[in-house]
């Protein structure tokens, strides 16, 4: 498994840090880990079981470990520390998802913030090779004004590895329409949206449609809509699937109702995240796994599964080229 190459399209940069980092941070800072919030090595959240219950008792979490964090050491810290683990298990590109906001709520500005993550993703490339790019996301349930915010910053300080604007965060609160003016305002060519994860069908037809994006963060409830399917297959749609998350977050119950599968039968770009590693227990190399062993990805089809991603990545395409050579493929 170690010796395919493995690509991480969605992984959210604040999803990564682990409970030893939490330790870390917390003292070198002097703030109290919040209680509760590690047991056993883990970060111990557990919801009722419903979808709603388990993302509540996650983000609860999530909040809870970037509490700890103080300041740009810390962001090159954690940036760092996520992708050497990352290469150590094959990984030769990273897609991380930052947010501005949580930037803001650590005390940073957002050019303060991309320097700081920068400098953790170059010590990892000089270390280990692995490359990484940037997506600046807005949060959706921060509403359009914050979003345009985030958009201008992006536009305002650019930086060579942020490639690409995104948005995360509740997939019912407003509209993608209501985002656009952030999209554009970022000026940054490639974009992604989270879709279909929370929120159905229609989701993904309406961020597909207003804010003209081929990339979807999740995308697997299109499962519910053969309709949906064949328009996302005509447009050549590219679903992140994060199964790990997924299950943790009861967005299906369990490895057979998941449509990775079906998704890769159909001939849909798949590729795959970890979105949030440390909370949900995996890593790139666990999701490539869970691909073979729950799913039956052949070794071949994993390989697939990289170059798609490769393909799909917001890189200029003289990186592209160097990736697809790193993948054992001619451009
Ligand atoms: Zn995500």
């Amino acid at each position: 498994m170690k010796s395919i190459p493995k690509v991480d399209l969605h992984v959210h940069l604040e999803g990564t840090i682990t409970p030893e980092m939490v330790m870390r941070l917390a003292a070198r800072n002097k703030i109290p880990v919040p209680p509760g919030l590690v047991k056993a090595g883990r970060f111990a959240w557990k919801g009722d079981g419903t979808a709603t219950g388990e993302l509540t008792a996650f983000l609860k979490s999530y909040d809870g470990a970037t509490s700890v964090m103080k300041g740009a050491a810390d962001y090159t810290d954690i940036t760092y520390d996520f992708l050497k683990r990352s290469a150590d298990e094959g990984c030769i590109y990273a897609e991380i998802t930052i947010s501005a906001d949580h930037g803001a709520m650590v005390g940073l500005t957002y050019p303060e913030m991309v320097k700081a993550i920068a400098a953790g993703c170059k010590k990892a490339k000089n270390e280990t090779g692995i490359e990484a790019r940037l997506i600046s996301s807005c949060v959706r349930h921060f509403g359009p004004e914050g979003a345009l915010m985030v958009g201008k910053l992006t536009h305002d300080y650019p930086h060579p590895l942020v490639t690409a604007f995104g948005m995360a965060g509740d997939e019912n609160a407003y509209t993608p329409a209501d985002f656009k003016p952030a999209f554009d305002v970022s000026g940054l060519p490639f974009r992604t949206a989270h879709a279909g994860e929370a929120a159905g069908p229609d989701s993904i037809r309406a961020v597909s449609s207003t804010l003209k994006t081929r990339r979807f963060g999740h995308m697997v409830r299109a499962i519910e809509s053969p309709a949906l399917l064949k328009e996302l297959k005509a447009i050549d749609a590219v679903p992140e699937v994060c199964v790990s998350s997924n299950l943790a977050l009861k967005v299906f119950q369990d490895y057979a109702s998941h449509p990775l599968r079906q998704f890769f039968d159909a001939g849909l770009k798949v590729t795959l995240g970890s979105d949030d590693p440390s909370f949900f227990n995996t890593s790139i190399g666990r999701e490539y796994q869970i691909a073979q062993e729950h799913f039956g990805f052949s070794d071949a089809e994993l390989r697939q599964v990289s170059k798609n991603a490769v393909e799909e990545a917001f890189v200029d395409d003289a990186t592209r080229c160097q990736l697809l050579a790193r993948l054992g493929e001619t451009p």
